[in-house]
């Protein structure tokens, strides 16, 4: 069954996946098997050559991986999707398959943590060369541009800040200067933003996160638009447009089409890099995802009511949460998340350092952790942990300064969390 013309609920609960054919169960099955039987050494020599398609190994595909594959690719409207072991090696997957030593790519520099972290590396050891921009407009994007800019990388709502990013405007500028865009699309998930629709060629998420929703399993996805025209790029992208030497010369663009960046994140990134995603954490993922349009109204509703009365507490200093009337990117986030900018954001006590680990200490339903987008309400210090790796100018930049406190808000009733807020509040005001 194609879900293709389905809206947004109903591919959530179907796309990518329907009643087993072996036995009728409507669940998708959870095939723990790490190799598939080939029916003659010709079928398993031709789905090793890439010539007709096929389960082998488990590390490159495996039916219920599959499954979650096709069903975040509907989602995000996109052409192809490849599931790996966490969003962390999402982002490293795509990079090192866009990218050679030399290299470089545009991003902001108000990102996840990890994925800063990550650049760091990449750069020193690998010497793949990020052109960090001063703000989020497309032309702080545009600026960074250069001669070895292989990609423009970016969030669609920014961890922890909250901040909405212009993406047809970046996408205007990727398509001017022939670079893909890449949109890490953790912190709105596809039922608040789908950046394909506005010009994103690739994106990833943490499925740790929303996705998923109840905080049980690690997991990454990669989403291929199938829209950039790689085969006009040549040996800049040369996994995508040289041949494999060790695949009889094919050359993916030529085979591929409309997934030629997908097949070459399967290859190179599952076949020789190896980070699959186990069938178990896929089948937790895709259940999740059946709820994630409903979640998301309630996390935003109850965000939008927790950061109102944030904004209107003595002890509070600032809230980071632009659908809060008069805050900076209040237009931006109107324009791309009427719902509501997620349930991710930091806000800042008046007492600075100490009496934000006092309040994040006094919290009793808000639990005390690192991770965002789950269904209980979670609050961390990212200063001292998340984002502790930032010199202190950079910190207050990305509203994550040793006085903010970062809030992951939950479906919990809305009373009781603001009744937990106010008890903490109470001790430092
Ligand atoms: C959490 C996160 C990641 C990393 O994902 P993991 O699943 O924790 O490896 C990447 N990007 C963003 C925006 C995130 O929030």
């Amino acid at each position: 069954m194609s879900t293709e013309k389905h809206r947004f609920a109903t591919q959530a609960v179907h796309a990518g996946a329907s009643p087993d054919p072996a036995t009728g169960a409507r669940v998708q099955p959870i095939y723990f098997t790490n190799g598939f039987v080939f029916e003659s050494t010709e079928q398993a020599a031709d789905i090793f050559a890439m010539r007709r398609t096929g389960f082998s190994y488990s590390r490159g595909s495996n039916p219920t991986v599959a499954a979650l594959e096709r069903r975040v690719t509907g989602l995000e409207g996109g052409k192809a999707g490849v599931a790996v072991a966490s969003g962390q090696s999402a982002v490293l997957m795509v990079m090192m398959t866009l990218m050679r030593s030399g290299d470089a790519y545009v991003s902001s520099k108000r990102l996840f943590g990890g994925s800063l972290g990550l650049m760091r590396r990449l750069e020193g050891r690998y010497d793949l060369k990020p052109q960090f921009t001063e703000d989020f407009t497309p032309e702080a994007f545009e600026a960074q541009i250069t001669q070895e800019t292989k990609a423009i990388f970016c969030e669609s709502i920014v961890n922890p800040c909250a901040s909405v990013v212009d993406l047809a405007g970046i996408a205007d500028v990727a398509r001017r200067h022939k670079l893909p865009l890449v949109v890490d699309n953790t912190l709105a998930s596809p039922a608040l933003i789908r950046p394909i629709e506005y010009g994103a060629d690739i994106v990833i998420h943490s499925t740790s996160k929303f996705l998923g929703g109840s905080g049980l399993t690690i997991g990454g996805m990669i989403v291929d638009a199938g829209k950039f025209d790689w085969a006009a790029q040549g040996s800049r992208y040369n996994l995508i447009n040289d041949p494999w030497p060790d695949y009889e010369g094919i050359v993916l663009s030529e085979k591929f089409p409309e997934t030629c960046f997908a097949s070459a994140c399967k290859l190179f990134g599952l076949r020789d890099l190896g980070p699959g995603l186990s069938p178990m954490n896929a089948f937790l993922t895709l259940t999740g995802i059946e709820t994630l349009p409903l979640r998301m109204e309630r996390h935003c509703s109850n965000a939008k009511i927790v950061a109102a009365f944030l904004k209107d507490h003595p002890a509070v200093a600032w809230v980071s949460y632009p659908a809060l009337p008069g805050q900076e990117g209040e237009a931006m986030a109107a324009r791309y998340v009427p719902q509501g900018p997620g349930s991710i954001f930091t806000f800042a006590l008046k007492g600075g350092e100490a009496a934000a680990r006092t309040v994040i200490e006094s919290l009793e339903l808000i639990s005390h952790l690192t991770n965002i987008g789950e269904i209980k309400s979670l609050a961390i210090h990212p200063s001292s942990t998340t984002h502790r790796q930032l010199q202190s100018h950079e910190k207050a930049a990305a509203m994550v300064g040793p006085e903010a406190v970062r809030l992951s808000v939950g479906l919990e009733n809305v009373e009781d969390l603001i009744a937990d807020l106010e008890q903490a509040l109470a001790r430092v005001s």
